[in-house]
């Protein structure tokens, strides 16, 4: 229950904050802040793409968005990081956003202070074992967390960036034009959308993306990183939000690692996150 709301999280109207809540609350024992929309008037509208990175289907989520000079920001899994480091220089390269979805995609309730702390910073080790910047967004995997888990986010200075728009792209048999029509509808200025860039098929995610893309920019959109939103936001003068990331041409030569396929923790397929 929130028992005080910050003045920052009044002027911020919708977006949501789950934590800070205690007026008295030391600022290490707050909870992180959670955002599933950014006020806005500019026309900005946050892509994010979870589970991956996923060496057949992120490049082509990196192409698409070239293609229409349009940005996303990659919540990432750092057992898959680990086994496609390379992935990681590309989607860094490109000017994308690179934000942590845990090490292990572990559900972060019911778990000890250790646990959760190891699975978050893990994450974010091998993001940057792997060239990428440290990061400083977080995604829930599933989307829960229990308090304990929010105040550890919290005093390790993470955002966590849920979403406005849920195409439900992971589920079976989802139509691209399912996936299509649920942005198009539901598309409004500050608003996150989600989808995966892994580790199933992806065919109908990259259907819609190639449909809505140059459709929100007929309708006057910029599709730009979690990053671009705050920075546009009254949520840029509460706390430092590092540049955006710019591209960078690719090296000669990429590195490339060969590893097992993906093998997700048991868990992972009932995830919605
Ligand atoms: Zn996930």
């Amino acid at each position: 229950m929130l028992l005080a709301r910050t003045a920052a999280a009044a002027i911020l109207g919708t977006v949501m904050f789950a934590g800070a809540t205690r007026p008295h609350a030391t600022p290490a024992l707050r909870m992180a802040q959670m955002i599933k929309a950014v006020p806005t008037d500019k026309k900005l509208i946050a892509f994010t793409f979870d589970d991956g990175p996923n060496r057949r289907w992120t490049p082509q989520v990196l192409s698409l968005l070239a293609q229409h000079h349009a940005h996303a920001t990659f919540f990432v899994i750092g057992q898959e990081v680990t086994r496609c480091p390379d992935v990681i220089q590309s989607i860094s390269r490109a000017g994308m956003e690179i934000g942590n979805h845990g090490m292990h995609h572990r559900w972060l309730r019911n778990l000890t202070e250790e646990a959760v702390k190891a699975d978050i910073t893990g994450g974010a080790d091998a993001i940057v074992a792997a060239g990428g910047p440290r990061p400083y967004l977080y995604r829930l995997p599933a989307a829960l967390a229990d308090d304990a888990a929010r105040r550890t986010l919290g005093a390790l200075h993470y955002t966590v960036v849920s979403w406005s728009i849920d195409t439900r792209d992971w589920r079976r048999g989802t139509s691209s034009q399912r996936i299509a029509q649920t942005v198009m509808r539901e598309a409004a200025p500050g608003k996150i959308v989600i989808m995966h860039d892994g580790p199933a098929h992806r065919e109908a995610t990259l259907a819609a993306l190639r449909e809505v893309l140059p459709a929100l920019q007929a309708r006057g959109y910029r599709i730009v990183t979690v990053g671009d939103l705050l920075r546009n936001s009254q949520f840029a003068a509460q706390r430092a939000i590092p540049p955006a990331p710019t591209a960078r041409k690719p090296k000669a030569k990429l590195v490339r690692e060969s590893r097992p396929r993906s093998v997700f923790p048991r868990d992972w397929l009932r995830r919605i996150g």
